[in-house]
């Protein structure tokens, strides 16, 4: 680790994860890195897609990006992940530095089957909040705590963070990470992705400016 990392990582904080692997990821937005990270104390693995230099001090975009099969591979218009995945590597690729840490819980953490039982749900008239309640499972099981320890890991200490989810701001700061500022990643979306982010604004505390 080098001496910037260690300065700005509080000492309290220790790194629960270990970089694997490093490799050239070419994508149709351009020209990437992908890192694959494990954690060291469950199976959790993680993606980390990145470009340009990784500088201590300079504020740099990243985004914790939670894993949406039917968003980001299908296409779903049901949320607006893939979107704002695509929009953070736009982003990221026009400012030539930045890092998107690929978090693989599924469905707020319930995994996909049961966000396929949660759908189900919703064709019958469910919210999401509403079908996560009724099917037993918290509103929201995510973590991001070693989200955040792969940023630090990475060289990271001053980030601008695209996000609408005041929770994932909660825990890079609390892992220590300098939030300069938040890139607000807003897509057009139309129903029933707007629904969607409306019951996200309403029940979830989103920072969304939509009507
Ligand atoms: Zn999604």
């Amino acid at each position: 680790m080098s001496k910037s990392i260690q300065n700005c990582l509080p000492r309290t904080h220790t790194i629960s994860v270990e970089k694997i692997a490093v490799a050239n990821l070419p994508t149709q937005i351009g020209e990437f890195k992908i890192a694959g990270y494990r954690s060291l104390n469950s199976n959790e693995e993680f993606v980390v897609l990145f470009k340009g230099k990784m500088e201590a001090n300079i504020p740099t975009l990243v985004r914790i990006h939670s894993q949406c099969l039917t968003g980001d591979v299908f296409g779903s218009i049901k949320c607006d992940c893939g979107l704002q995945l695509k929009k953070a590597m736009e982003l990221i690729e026009i400012q030539g530095r930045g890092a998107i840490v690929y978090q693989q819980q599924e469905g707020r953490g319930i995994g996909i089957i049961n966000k396929i039982r949660a759908y189900a749900l919703q064709d019958d008239g469910a919210d999401t909040v509403e079908a996560n309640e009724r099917l037993g499972f918290a509103i929201d099981a995510r973590n991001y705590q070693q989200c955040a320890e792969i940023l630090f890991d990475l060289g990271l200490c001053k980030v601008r963070v695209m996000s609408n989810n005041p929770d994932k701001m909660e825990a890079l700061e609390k892992a220590g990470l300098q939030i300069i500022d938040r890139v607000p990643i807003e897509v057009e979306a139309q129903e029933p992705a707007a629904h969607y982010l409306r019951t996200k604004r309403e029940k979830l505390g989103h920072l969304l400016d939509f009507n």
